[in-house]
């Protein structure tokens, strides 16, 4: 079992496959997109692989698969396939903006994939268009509706919300979940990503959200599970889907963290919001035993700190820009 200075449990990786995005979300890009890691430092999927397969022999047993958009790495359903083999990982997962999935849902469904999150932040095209700077709307909600057809499960849709741009839509995605299986989760805009773009007045937080959720009907609260992660989970009466509340920013959750974070260059890293980072690559191609990545792991666990410091003075804005990390 890994457990950090502070006792936490430390068992989900969530690796960042490819620091390359088909959309240019305001939040998280510049419209030129950020400086790409050359590819001969990206990670080769053997490496990831080995990588993993140590990790999980020490107590790793989530991971998630983000990025960039993980889904425009070649090869990445092949991937899939090995790493659902990996007998200690007991819950794989994909976070995508979608717009491929109408083509690899039954694929990545084949490959050993049970659930998807898919990151949609309105539910008007032309919106769709102006936070994402693509019209590609239509081609996500064919990749929601794929993956329902294919039976991914749970689908989780998550929508960060960000006053003055779509907190009049917090209604139109929870009346989602009264007829469809799907997910709907509220996340807090947070300061990182790209440049400047962040302002706290732009900061809707979740109580805020309940807030407004409550006006509409009761919520009635679902127990968490194990691989249920920081959210708040809720349903409408009688609705098919649910609704997820996850605060990062008005309430930490640092002391139930279980997760390290891998980018696609191979650094460990200890936090979303810390810039220390633990290189696995070099040590690798140096020709690094499992042993000794084993031994890179204990030190990132040691380096974990015990929170963020979000809305504190501390606080310093974390230098990578978030596609190059894994939201
Ligand atoms: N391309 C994939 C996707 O769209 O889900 C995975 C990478 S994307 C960086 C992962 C998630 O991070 C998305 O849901 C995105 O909305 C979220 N994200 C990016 N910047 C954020 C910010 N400043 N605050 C909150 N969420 C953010």
């Amino acid at each position: 079992m890994l457990l950090d200075p502070y006792k936490r449990k430390i068992n989900y990786l969530r690796i960042s496959v490819t620091d390359r995005c088909n959309l240019r979300c305001r939040y998280c890009m510049p419209e030129e997109g950020i400086p790409l890691i050359p590819h001969e430092r990206i990670l080769s999927y053997e490496e990831l692989l080995r990588i993993i397969r140590v990790f999980a022999k020490e107590g790793i047993s989530k991971v998630r698969l983000t990025g960039g958009e993980p889904l425009i790495r070649r090869g990445i359903v092949d991937f899939i396939t090995s790493l659902s083999l990996i007998e200690e990982i007991k819950d794989l997962s994909l976070t995508t903006n979608g717009i491929l999935l109408k083509e690899l849902a039954s694929d990545l469904k084949r490959a050993g994939l049970k659930r998807v999150n898919i990151s949609l932040d309105s539910l008007r095209r032309d919106r769709f268009c102006q936070i994402t700077r693509k019209d590609e709307y239509e081609s996500v909600w064919e990749g929601i509706i794929e993956s329902l057809k294919v039976g991914l499960s749970p689908i989780k849709i998550n929508m960060v919300a960000i006053q003055g741009v779509n907190d009049d839509e917090i209604e139109s995605f929870a009346r989602l979940t009264l007829h469809l299986p799907l997910t709907v989760r509220y996340i807090e805009y947070m300061p990182s990503g790209n440049g400047e773009a962040w302002k706290e007045s732009e900061l809707l937080t979740i109580p805020q959200i309940k807030d407004r959720l409550e006006r509409m009907g009761k919520l009635i609260p679902i127990p968490s599970d194990r691989w249920d992660g920081p959210a708040m989970r809720f349903h409408f009466e009688g609705a098919t889907g649910e609704i997820g509340l996850i605060g990062a920013v008005s309430s930490h959750f640092c002391e139930e963290c279980n997760r390290l974070r891998l980018t696609p260059d191979g650094r460990i890293r200890t936090c979303l919001f810390s810039d220390e980072e633990i290189d696995v690559r070099e040590l690798l191609r140096k020709g690094g035993s499992d042993h000794d990545l084993k031994e890179r792991l204990l030190v990132a666990l040691q380096a974990k700190p015990e929170r963020h410091y979000i809305n504190t003075h501390q606080f310093k804005k974390c230098q990578r820009n978030m596609s190059a990390i894994g939201g």
